[in-house]
């Protein structure tokens, strides 16, 4: 089971501040086509990020 914390840091490459809870993105992922998360989480007070992640292959993307 994958940890809010873990999934944004996977994403991030840094453990982030805070992180939410993980959602479905409701999108695919653009390389293979499989089901794609996200989280929101706070790599620092003033910024607000949301990660996606797919389930199956590396692709990760954020809203930066
Ligand atoms: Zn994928």
């Amino acid at each position: 089971m994958v940890t809010p914390e873990h999934l944004a840091k996977l994403v991030e490459g840094e453990a982030p501040m805070e992180a939410e809870e993980i959602e479905d993105a409701e999108m695919d992922c653009p390389e293979c086509g499989e089901n794609v998360i996200s989280v929101g989480y706070m790599p620092s007070v003033t910024e607000f990020v949301t990660a996606y992640k797919c389930q199956e292959c590396p692709w990760s993307d954020t809203d930066r």
